[in-house]
C-alpha cells in the first residue's frame, strides 16, 4: 500500500467510503487503524499523518503536536544563535587584534578580520528572526494548513523532477523547489501568519520554507511506516 492510499485510508475512516488494502472488500476498521498507528513511532511525522488525515483524532492531540513542533525546530534556533553569537564574539576579536595594543597591523590579521566578517554576515543571513519563538504557533499553523490544502505541483506533476534534455534524467522541479506540490503564493503565506508579503520575504521565509521541508519529510516517513504497519498485518 502507498504512502498515498495510507493517507486516503486514514481520513476515509471518517466518511462512508472504505478502503481495502488487503484485496478482499471493505478495509481495516477504526480500532485496527487505530492499533497499527500505534505502532508508527511517536514524534512529528505521527501527529502530523492524524493533524492532516484525520483531524477528529489531531484535534484531541493538540498539545502533542505542540510538543513535537517546539522539539524540531527549537533545536534549529538555538543552534542558529549559538552560531550567531559565536560569529559574532570571533569578529570582535578579529577586530581587536588589528595592530593589539599599538603593534602593528599585520596581513594575517587583516585577513582574519575580513574573514570574521564574512562569517558573521553569513550567520546573519542565515539566522532566523529573534521572535520565531514567539511566532511558532502561527508559523506551525500555516504550514499545516498548507499541507492540508496543497495540490499536486502543475509543472512536474508531483513527480518532483522536470525533463531536461541536458540533465540525465532530468533536473530538479524549480516550480516546486523540488517537493511536487504547488506552493503557495508569498502573500497567501504572509497573510496566513499575519504578516505583509516584505516582512513575509524578507524575515519569515526562510524559517517557513525551512518547516514546511521538515514536516514534509517527518509526515512522509510516519505514513511509509504506517504502510509497512498496515502491510504487515494483512
Ligand atoms: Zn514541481
Amino acid at each position: 500500500m502507498g504512502i498515498n492510499e495510507v493517507r486516503e485510508l486514514l481520513s476515509s475512516r471518517t466518511g462512508p467510503k472504505t478502503l481495502s488494502f488487503d484485496g478482499s472488500a471493505g478495509g481495516p476498521n477504526t480500532e485496527e487503524i487505530v492499533a497499527a498507528l500505534a505502532y508508527v513511532p511517536q514524534g512529528l511525522g505521527r501527529e502530523l499523518l492524524q493533524a492532516l488525515w484525520w483531524p477528529e483524532s489531531g484535534q484531541r492531540r493538540r498539545e502533542q503536536l505542540r510538543q513535537a513542533v517546539v522539539a524540531l525546530v527549537a533545536p534549529e534556533f538555538t543552534r542558529q544563535m549559538h552560531a550567531l553569537a559565536d560569529a559574532r564574539t570571533q569578529f570582535g576579536i578579529a577586530k581587536a587584534s588589528m595592530g593589539w595594543c599599538g603593534g602593528v597591523v599585520t596581513d594575517a590579521q587583516r585577513r582574519e578580520l575580513r574573514r570574521a566578517e564574512q562569517a558573521l554576515e553569513d550567520a546573519r543571513v542565515g539566522a532566523w528572526p529573534n521572535n520565531t519563538m514567539e511566532q511558532l504557533g502561527a508559523l506551525a499553523g500555516a504550514v499545516i494548513a498548507e499541507m492540508a490544502g496543497s495540490c499536486e505541483c502543475p509543472r512536474c506533476g508531483g513527480r518532483k523532477v522536470v525533463r531536461n534534455g541536458a540533465v540525465a534524467g532530468g533536473g530538479s522541479c524549480e516550480h516546486c523547489g523540488g517537493s511536487g506540490f504547488e506552493p503557495l503564493s508569498g502573500r497567501k503565506r504572509a497573510g496566513a501568519i499575519g504578516a505583509d508579503w516584505s516582512a513575509y520575504s524578507r524575515f519569515w521565509r526562510t524559517v517557513y520554507e525551512w518547516m514546511l521541508a521538515n514536516f514534509r519529510a517527518e509526515e512522509s516517513r510516519a505514513a511509509r511506516q504506517f504502510s509497512k504497519v498496515l502491510t504487515q498485518a494483512a
